[in-house]
């Protein structure tokens, strides 16, 4: 069965009730009523739709995992902390430019540029820094090498990403890769398999998800680096790595330890089981891998075919990974799931949310 609803059940559920993601897919396809402000979902005027695209497309209200990976996928995961995929590698962009603006490896960057060049896609949805917020991300319809590499590097909040996806589909192109987190590759994916509402989602035919623990409120962030003397229009880089989160100035480095960090996340975070974007075609992060280097798992044949291409053209350079350099990945995404899925059953309980298809106690059979 299929949960409906409207708006209205929208705000009760999921935004009200601290839920939302903020991924920008409830007012992407409805911008007659719903904008957004002080990063929550918002009606302009009354919506009289009994069954709206909004829920519909919220990966808060309704996600059907087991579904989705045997539609996506042709089979339920094996791997419950991370999915299916096809394999799990380590990479980096051969490019210099590329490889000295980008968080890590560079892989993102580079893939979509190579995509872009090889016209698999005709443009791809990246998030560059807001000119003037500093660090907030900003969703752009990036058509040249120059635009995707205006918005490599990892920022630490969120935006309404698919609002990007929309501009992307306003704009003609028919053949789009989305960058996203976890929670925005989630509602991508509902978006292109609603049975409800048919918005042309398939137009998007690259996914390319970021591994994510958490992304940050940016009141909370600005209070956490001012606590350690820094402003954060001064940080030139963010990074997570080792337990630790670290701002990087023209004047050296401020290092936090994550667990710190915690009291920065978004509301909306504490509910997300999903570490390795598991509904990516592609799915990027830095964890098991060496300073420089990407760990990169491959889920679909297009994500397949897109790196060994790569590969092939001497774009990017790729390496096996071992079991044990994969450990801590999985590790890590076991350890989001069974703090967050404790968050979801309180919350299952109080308000008869449905995060999953499924009830809240197999909830934890099934995927930890
Ligand atoms: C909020 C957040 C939390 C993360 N947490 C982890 C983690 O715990 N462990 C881990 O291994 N990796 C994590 N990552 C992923 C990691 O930081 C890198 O993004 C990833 O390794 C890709 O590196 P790259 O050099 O290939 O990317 P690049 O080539 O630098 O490209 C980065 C891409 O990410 C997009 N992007 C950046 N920030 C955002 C954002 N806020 N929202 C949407 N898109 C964005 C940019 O548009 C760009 O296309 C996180 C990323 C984010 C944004």
């Amino acid at each position: 069965m299929i949960a409906k609803g409207n708006i209205y059940d929208l705000e009760a559920e999921v935004i009200y009730n601290d839920l939302c993601c903020y991924c920008g897919a409830c007012g992407a396809f409805c911008k007659e009523y719903i904008c957004y402000e002080c990063e929550k979902p918002t009606t302009k005027e009354k919506c009289y739709e009994i069954h709206g695209a909004c829920y519909d497309f919220c990966p808060r209200t309704f996600f059907p995992i087991l579904e989705l990976d045997k539609k996506i996928f042709g089979a339920v995961r094996e791997d419950k902390a991370l999915g299916c995929y096809k394999e799990i590698v380590t990479a980096k962009a051969k490019d210099s430019e590329i490889g000295e603006k980008s968080q890590d490896g560079g892989i993102v960057t580079a893939l979509l540029t190579f995509a872009l060049e090889k016209e698999v896609i005709d443009s791809a949805v990246v998030s560059k820094t807001s000119e003037s917020e500093a660090w907030t991300p900003e969703a752009i319809v990036a058509t040249s090498k120059e635009e995707i590499i205006s918005g490599a590097g990892s920022k630490y909040t969120i935006s309404p990403t698919i609002m990007g996806v929309r501009e992307a589909f306003d704009g003609g192109y028919k053949n789009v890769a989305l960058v996203g987190v976890p929670c925005q590759i989630q509602a991508m994916t509902n978006i292109q398999n609603s049975k409800n509402f048919n918005v042309g989602g398939d137009r998007v035919n690259l996914k390319i998800g970021l591994m994510c623990t958490e992304s940050f409120d940016r009141d909370a962030l600005i209070a956490k680096l001012s606590e350690n003397n820094v402003k954060l229009e001064d940080v030139t880089k963010f990074d997570i790595t080792k337990g630790k989160f670290y701002a990087y100035t023209k004047d050296g480095e401020v290092a936090i330890p994550i667990k710190e960090m915690k009291s920065c996340m978004r509301d909306g975070c504490k509910f997300c089981f999903d570490f390795a974007a598991e509904f990516g075609d592609i799915s990027v992060g830095s964890i098991g891998s060496e300073s420089g280097w990407s760990t990169v798992i491959v889920r679909t044949e297009a994500g397949k075919k897109l790196m060994d291409d790569a590969q092939k053209a001497g774009v990017i350079d790729v390496k096996e990974m071992s079991d044990g350099a994969i450990e801590p990945l999985r590790k890590l995404a076991t350890r989001k799931k069974t703090e967050n899925i404790g968050n979801i059953l309180g919350k299952i309980s109080e308000v008869r949310l449905l995060n999953l298809a499924v009830s809240g106690e197999d909830l934890k059979t099934l995927l930890i």
